[in-house]
């Protein structure tokens, strides 16, 4: 069987969401049975001896992939999401914006020690939003077994800003120069 088009079904949108910027729409991936379907056992299959007990996705397209990596691996998911919107107390990261900062945050109860946590999300573009992920993780002591993406923007060099924190297994399905 062909290896299926992943790129081919990832939609370049220039000047979105501001000028000058080409955005990747995964929703014309997403929305083919076969492609999601092949993309998430891809991911999953590329961490399924890790040990993976815990899947830990960004809002909003993090949660998309990594509820149903998560699924597929026998983990749980726990969401990481933007300030005030998690119900009970939290744990916060910082993280660096092309212009400010942003914050994600997960509740204080949501991982363990002894929590083996693979971080999910569908593009990874400067390394910022998996940095922050990686920090927060770091906060309850637990250990980090990777860092799975649709897409890799390597241009933008992200594994080099992730390997300043961490020395986790990288994985990107897709990889753009
Ligand atoms: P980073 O923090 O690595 O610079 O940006 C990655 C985060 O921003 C991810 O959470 C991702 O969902 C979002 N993101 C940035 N650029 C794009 C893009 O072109 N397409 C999509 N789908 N997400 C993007």
């Amino acid at each position: 069987m062909a290896a299926y088009d992943f790129e081919g079904h990832i939609t370049d949108i220039p000047d979105y969401p501001e000028k000058g910027v080409v955005f990747k729409d995964i929703t014309t991936l997403l929305k083919e049975p076969e492609g999601f379907h092949a993309a998430i056992d891809a991911i999953a299959d590329h961490f399924k001896d890790a040990g993976v007990t815990k899947v830990v996705g960004a809002e909003a397209r993090g949660f998309l992939i990594g509820a149903p990596v998560a699924y597929r691996l026998g983990a749980g998911f726990v969401p990481a999401r933007k300030p005030g919107k998690l119900p009970r107390e939290v744990r916060t990261e910082s993280y660096e914006l092309e212009y400010g900062t942003d914050e994600l945050q997960i509740h204080v109860d949501a991982l363990d020690e002894d929590d083996v946590v693979l971080i999910i999300d569908d593009l990874v573009a400067t390394g910022g939003t998996a940095v922050a992920q990686a920090k927060l993780v770091s906060q309850y002591g637990c250990k980090l077994a990777g860092m799975g993406f649709l897409m890799e923007l390597e241009f933008l060099h992200p594994r080099e800003a992730i390997a300043k924190e961490t020395d986790v297994d990288v994985f990107a399905l897709v990889q753009v120069k």
